[in-house]
């Protein structure tokens, strides 16, 4: 049924097989089942809100709709009634106005290096307040480290400041960590730390009792495979502070900002957090960004929601990590029809597409039969899954 010839005249085009989720066309069958058997595609890839095609990534979306080379009609309209931060659609510029209101964040006051060297103020209230959230799912805390450097070139990393924050984005523990190596390089310009923020700190293996402590939440190490009441634990690029605290935690639970797929540069290559921070959190546009590192000192640029331009702060970091995990945790996407994630979710791996059934199918048919490769942290909110 392909027709290999050249399109004889534009009213009758040979018959192109269209993905239904990404818009690729295919002249073969078989190619456009092959793209789907390593696509993934699902309801929970980032979309456009104009045409519904489907984006590997956030990132992509965003050159979809806003370049530098935007599809026409869909950048016209997004460019009038889209968010440039979450990349949604509205109906009208008024109810897109009241969006940014609360869309467009302002960055948190960072802690400094003044701060008590140690803070856990609310531990003990957590237990007793928040098993769960909502709904019965797990709630949510960031965490993140700050390293110094050892060794002779000073290039080992030594976790020297760790900082945990729940989901209200109350600091629910902080602490100077003591160096198991000697320092040899506080990296100030990055850290702001010098020696005496680590004098009298608190030893490593307390630092991870606590940390544990705060993440299990009361739950024993063998139930926390189904859930219970241990925590779901952001970062960004959490395996880096698990390295350097000498620690573990189980895979399931981490939601890492450095690691979800559709908030990567590619399938290999994070972004930054700093990066994160400004596009999807509060960025406003290109050219008040430009003017605003021209005018460094201007209070009219100071809603621009930077973090990291001086030296880095635990606290400010974990702010943005959680926001970026609710921001996507808040998603809006349709359940899927066949029920909720399992370990056989991703039909693209099983035999599903050998099948000699699946060259009859359709394209929309194809695509109800494909699977996400990673799960959507919407997912998070669905009581369905929280055990
Ligand atoms: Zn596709
Ligand atoms: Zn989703
Ligand atoms: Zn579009
Ligand atoms: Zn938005």
């Amino acid at each position: 049924m392909d027709s290999e010839a050249d399109p004889p005249e534009t009213e009758n085009p040979p018959k192109r097989h269209k993905c239904s989720a990404c818009y690729k066309q295919y002249k073969k069958k078989e190619h456009l089942i092959e793209h789907m058997k390593i696509s993934y595609h699902s309801l929970h890839q980032p979309r456009c809100g104009v045409c519904q095609k489907h984006c590997k990534s956030f990132e992509s979306l965003r050159e979809h709709l806003t370049g530098p080379l935007p599809k026409g009609l869909c950048s016209t309209i997004f460019s009038q009634q889209g968010c440039q931060l979450c990349l949604s659609l509205f109906d009208s510029a008024v109810s897109l106005r009241e969006h940014l209101e609360t869309c467009r964040l302002s960055s948190p006051a960072p802690m400094g290096t003044d701060a008590m060297p140690y803070i856990s103020s609310q531990i003990d209230n957590l237990d007793s307040c928040d098993e769960n959230g909502p709904g019965g799912r797990p709630r949510a805390i960031a965490m993140d480290c700050e390293m110094v450097g050892g060794g002779s070139d000073g290039s080992l990393e030594i976790c020297a400041r760790v900082c945990l924050v729940d989901e209200d984005e109350n600091l629910i523990f902080h602490t100077y960590v003591q160096p198991i190596i000697p320092v040899t390089n506080y990296r100030y310009d990055i850290t702001g730390l010098t020696e005496e923020n680590l004098r009298n700190a608190m030893p490593l293996k307390e630092v991870q009792e606590k940390v544990l402590q705060i993440l299990y939440n009361g739950e024993s190490t063998g139930k926390v495979l189904d859930g219970g009441k241990a925590r779901l634990l952001v970062g960004h690029d959490l395996e880096h502070d698990f390295d350097c605290l000498k620690l573990n935690y189980p895979k399931h639970l981490l939601r890492d900002t450095a690691k979800y797929r559709p908030l990567m540069k590619t399938n290999l290559v994070s972004h930054s957090l700093k990066y994160l921070t400004r596009t999807y959190l509060g960025q406003v546009n290109f050219f008040l960004e430009f003017l605003s590192a021209l005018i460094v000192s201007s209070s009219a640029f100071c809603f621009l929601y930077d973090i990291q331009s001086g030296a880095h702060d635990p606290y400010e970091d974990c702010i943005s990590v959680m926001r970026l995990y609710k921001r996507i945790r808040g998603q809006i996407h349709k359940e899927e029809g066949y029920g909720t994630l399992t370990s056989n979710n991703n039909i693209g791996e099983s035999d599903c597409w050998q099948s000699e059934k699946v060259s009859n199918l359709t394209p929309d048919e194809l695509y109800a039969m494909s699977r996400s490769d990673y799960r959507c942290w919407c997912l998070d909110l669905r009581p369905n899954l929280a055990p």
